[in-house]
């Protein structure tokens, strides 16, 4: 990271390798997405954008990424430094709201990262006003795991018969979290055919209301 912030600082180069390279980049990138999950193509990024080989970097960078006869005190200063909070906030994906504090410190080495996974029971969290804790929470105290929202919760039905407006609403298998927002019945308000769920999607990009006709209901 040291080195590699002090790369960029510098004047670009004639060729610029990383330019050359973008289009397999992102196809690759895609691909990786969609095989290995967001914080794995994160960190492929990351790797991605570490300096060029040796012989394309200009005579006067040598010595930033020469490893020979390292000593310990370079190795020292060679290590990457943890990052930042902004460092990690910049990595949150675009979906999650709210963003700034979906980051957590991953250890006092490496630093504070993006929370890994999607943005869903965090929303729920944020909207109800708990659950908090101090364990795997958002930097505001927040629970952001579907099991840990779910385990502070009671659930109402099994389907979708018990729902009210305000409760939680769960997909199948625990997958996605949303919060009720209308009950649509049927048979004379005696059988519940879909709910309105408001939702943080990773797939829509965003917060989201969207009718569901299965998945069960927790309260309290
Ligand atoms: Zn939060």
């Amino acid at each position: 990271m040291w080195a590699r912030e002090h790369a960029r600082g510098r004047p670009a180069t004639p060729t610029r390798p990383d330019e050359v390279e973008a289009p397999s980049v992102t196809r690759s990138l895609l691909s990786l997405q969609a095989s290995a999950g967001n914080q794995a193509t994160v960190r492929w990024v990351r790797d991605a954008r570490t300096p060029p080989p040796l012989a394309r970097v200009q005579r006067d960078e040598l010595e930033w990424y020469d490893d020979g006869g390292a000593g310990e005190a370079e190795e020292l200063q060679d290590r990457p430094r943890p990052r930042t909070r902004e460092q990690a906030r910049a990595m949150v994906d675009a979906h999650v709201e709210p963003k700034a504090c979906f980051i957590e410190l991953e250890s006092t080495r490496a630093g504070w990262r993006a929370i890994p996974g999607t943005g869903c029971a965090h929303w729920v969290a944020h909207q109800r006003g708990g659950p908090t804790g101090t364990n795997r929470v958002c930097e505001a105290g927040f629970k952001y795991r579907v099991t840990d929202l779910l385990a502070s919760l009671t659930q109402r039905s099994a389907d979708l018969q018990g729902a009210r407006v305000g409760d939680v609403w769960s997909a199948s298998g625990s997958s996605h979290v949303g919060i009720v927002r209308a009950v649509n019945r049927e048979d004379g308000g005696t059988r519940v055919v879909s709910v309105s769920v408001e939702n943080d999607s990773s797939a829509s990009g965003g917060v989201v209301t969207q009718v569901k006709t299965d998945g069960s209901i927790y309260g309290g």
